[in-house]
């Protein structure tokens, strides 16, 4: 495997001192690509484009004029729209289907030159844990080829683990680029809701989806996050709020009297792997050592966590997927008398079985007769999910806690029992119901040698600060 410079700033120092040319890092990553392809990590490769697209951005270094993420190569997770290329979702539906037009992230990525080099695999609509719910197969995890990269966006992972390029974008519903980056051993953001533009990601469930970013260092996720942040007119739940100097913020550090530190007991509980527990515990420790506050805190609703989280995602995306009918979109069925027939089996042969069971139990808790027990319910619970953080965030600035209760596991060992895997989602899936940011990153291994990342969580728009506390956790 070929090695490029590991940050932004080594690959930017290196290009403007002429060391090095766009043409030959995205060669080397083509390389890994084709040599890892066992992986099963790209679904797409832009191969002649992205040299082709390289070459200008060399042209405009060598003519001074080149943008902010010149030497930025950017794989990306096939739920966003990249402009006359396939968009599959992982899914069968969709497996031919080309998109018109770009995402907003992928405008702003391209405005500042950063490559595009391929669309990578994930779990069928971003519904999964391990990323076997693809059409297109599992992706295998780079650190462990028996184990699952995580998902839904394990492509994503995989593909910066692998050294295939330098950063991805992610989509995150209830944990789909934190639990990857902690299986992978990199690092993954989840910014508030409505940070990142969501105008060209398939919508799972729009309360709750968001876009995310997977990279090796603070410094790289602060760049993207900078040009891929702030108000766009085609998402109405996007934030007017200003985009601060994300790279400024990156290379701070708090100072032990700036901010106080919570966690959760809840979030050691029963479940959670020893080694990871001690791992983030002696994370903590240092933090103390080192004079920083840290206190307990509680967050009491944290049990009905997966189950408010499925049910509302569920009910979402049984909505959000009805247009995925045979007629406006992909993949039709041949064999149909009626056009009743063809819609149910368009998406019968169509959707693959996670997606289909999700389709079910979203219809059942929105019909007239279960909506008040099962919908309405847990709508109250993500209130009180809600307050739970707000009440925190009363008493401390960030929430540490493990990212996953596990460590990789292998393919098959989860995926006939839908509930162990949902299990998964048992520290991120908050999050995304409070709509708060929140950081994955490395924080030790197991006795397998199998990587597991530290959670960190914020107040809504500290996206600033959890890169701040990157340093100080990684000290
Ligand atoms: N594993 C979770 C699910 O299957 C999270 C998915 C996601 O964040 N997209 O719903």
């Amino acid at each position: 495997m070929k090695k490029n410079p590991l940050s932004l700033k080594e690959i930017q120092k290196d290009l403007t001192e002429k060391n090095i040319t766009c043409v030959d890092l995205v060669k080397n990553y083509l390389e890994n690509i084709n040599e890892q392809k066992d992986l099963n990590v790209f679904i797409s490769v832009f191969e002649s484009e992205a040299l082709e697209r390289a070459a200008e951005i060399d042209d405009k270094i060598n003519s001074g004029n080149a943008g902010k993420l010149a030497g930025a190569v950017i794989s990306v997770k096939d739920v966003i729209s990249v402009k006359d290329k396939k968009l599959t979702c992982g899914s069968k539906i969709l497996s031919e289907f080309e998109t018109l037009y770009n995402a907003t992230v992928i405008e702003r990525l391209l405005s500042e030159d950063a490559i595009i080099i391929g669309k990578v695999n994930c779990d069928e609509f971003a519904m999964g844990s391990s990323n076997e719910n693809s059409f297109f197969g599992p992706v295998k995890n780079p650190v462990d080829n028996s184990r699952v990269p995580g998902g839904s966006s394990g492509g994503s992972a995989a593909s910066v683990a692998a050294n295939m390029c330098l950063l991805s974008l992610g989509s995150e519903t209830g944990g789909s680029i934190r639990q990857p980056a902690s299986f992978c051993g990199i690092t993954g953001l989840k910014a508030t809701y409505g940070r990142i533009s969501r105008f060209g990601l398939v919508a799972f469930a729009s309360s709750f989806d968001s876009i995310g970013i997977f990279g090796n260092n603070n410094y790289d996720i602060a760049a993207l996050l900078k040009v891929i942040s702030g108000y766009d007119k085609n998402d109405s739940t996007s934030s007017g709020i200003s985009v601060p100097d994300y790279i400024k913020l990156s290379e701070q550090r708090f100072k032990p009297e700036e901010i106080k530190i919570g966690f959760a007991a809840e979030y050691f509980e029963e479940g959670l792997d020893p080694d990871i527990k001690n791992g983030v515990l002696e994370k903590i420790d240092s933090l103390k050592r080192r004079g920083f506050q840290v206190e307990e805190i509680s967050l009491p609703h944290t049990k009905y966590v997966i189950q408010s989280y499925y049910i509302l995602t569920s009910a979402e995306a049984s909505s959000n997927l009805s247009r995925f009918d045979g007629v406006r979109y992909g993949y039709r069925s041949e064999h149909s008398e009626t056009m009743e027939e063809m819609y149910v089996n368009s998406r019968s042969e169509g959707f693959g079985d996670e997606v289909k069971r999700r389709i079910m139990l979203g219809t059942y808790v929105l019909s007239a007769g279960y909506y008040d027990a099962y919908y309405k319910k847990a709508q109250k619970v993500r209130r009180l999910i809600m307050n739970d953080f707000e009440n925190a965030f009363g008493k401390v600035d960030f929430i540490i806690s493990p990212t996953t209760p596990n460590t990789a596991f292998r393919f098959g060992e989860k995926i006939e029992d839908p509930l162990s895997m949902y299990l998964n989602d048992i520290y991120t899936a908050s999050v995304n119901l409070a709509g708060i940011p929140a950081i994955s990153i490395p924080c030790g291994k197991d006795r397998n040698g199998l990587p597991f990342g530290i959670q960190i969580m914020g107040k809504k728009f500290d996206e600033s600060g959890l890169l701040k506390i990157w340093n100080n956790i990684s000290e």
